[in-house]
């Protein structure tokens, strides 16, 4: 179907969603060897390593595109690059994210990475560009909180510094169950000093106490948090804060912490109310986009196009884009739903 209506996505990595073709380039250019003998092969390679047996293997997945990444220059490509596929597809607006630490082997700092994505970012966009794009933080947990607690400080306070210039908030990514995500408070009350609009990974992998965790710091979104499904009262937490769960339902599906589309609780999350939203995730490495997250929806998931609509909706409210854009957003889905 062609879901021809502004489309939201939430929740995109960058270093997930970055395109063969330049994956293959950019490993030429560096003398990365790539387990393939031509781009072709690349692709096969690519789609069949996207099914994992959890979500740590399958964060394993992006040591390849973060070795093509540590020079501005790889950065400011792969940022513009995604962003014009993204308006291609039809978004009227996206959250990318991306962990600035995981770009620092080289000579880039936190910050030099901030600014390079942020290039690419102002080179994809021109006057007429139909997309609007907000850049999320991530702070990291490698399973212990103390081990790169600097670096996270560091995250809080470039994204505080870049505020309002391309930067919209933060995030915490990386291994979820490997430790509590209570223990990486000190990332959020350091943002709490900047007022960081936030949004936290948790309810994946790990289960319904990682959702509370992540609700103890203040955020009104989760990352993926489909796991909220097996807590009774975290659902009645969620509704009555009005929290929004950014899914990922194929991205779930690969990493098995969900079976199959026809058991994904996202459709059961919508009829208790709960403000869920449909996401890629990782475009290249989970080899996926929104129109085809919204065609297994409908045709798997028990969900019908106006509901796909209302998520939207839900997407653009929840979303950190300017008020006067979203409300733009928000108007134009519901003038459709029929
Ligand atoms: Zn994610």
């Amino acid at each position: 179907m062609a879901h021809d209506f502004p489309k939201i996505d939430l929740h995109l990595h960058l270093d997930g969603s970055v395109l063969p073709e330049t994956m293959w380039e950019l490993a030429k250019k560096e003398g990365v060897l790539l387990p393939a003998d031509d781009l072709d092969g690349f692709k096969d390679y690519l789609v069949t390593s996207a099914d994992c047996r959890n979500v740590n293997e399958y964060l394993e997945r992006f040591e390849l595109p973060l070795q093509l990444l540590q020079e501005p220059e790889a950065l400011t490509r792969v940022t513009r690059e995604l962003i014009t596929l993204l308006e291609s597809h039809g978004l009227a607006y996206a959250e990318i994210r991306f962990a600035p630490q995981l770009h620092t082997r080289r000579k880039m700092t936190q910050k030099d990475a901030v600014e390079a994505v942020l290039s690419g970012m102002k080179e994809a966009l021109s006057e007429g560009s139909r997309i609007a794009i907000g850049i999320l933080l991530c702070a990291m947990s490698f399973g212990d909180a103390s081990k790169n607690e600097q670096e996270n400080l560091e995250t809080a306070r470039v994204a505080a510094d870049y505020l309002g210039q391309g930067v919209v908030g933060i995030d915490l990514a990386g291994y979820e169950g490997m430790c509590p995500v209570s223990d990486f408070a000190y990332v959020f009350t350091e943002a709490d000093k900047y007022n960081l609009p936030r949004t936290v990974h948790a309810g994946d992998s790990a289960g319904p106490e990682s959702v509370w965790d992540a609700l103890a710091f203040g955020t009104r979104r989760i990352g993926h948090g489909h796991r909220s499904i097996e807590d009774p009262k975290l659902i009645e937490e969620l509704l009555e804060k009005g929290v929004t769960l950014e899914v990922c339902p194929t991205s779930n599906i690969q990493c098995q912490t969900q079976a199959s589309y026809e058991t994904h609780p996202l459709k059961a999350l919508f009829d208790l109310g709960v403000k869920v939203t449909i996401n890629t995730d990782n475009m290249v490495l989970a080899n996926v986009d929104l129109v085809h997250e919204y065609d297994v929806a409908i045709e798997k998931m028990g969900f019908t196009k106006d509901d796909i609509i209302r998520m939207n909706i839900n997407a653009a409210s929840a979303s950190f884009m300017p008020e006067a854009k979203k409300r733009k957003v928000i108007d134009s889905l519901d003038t459709i739903i029929t």
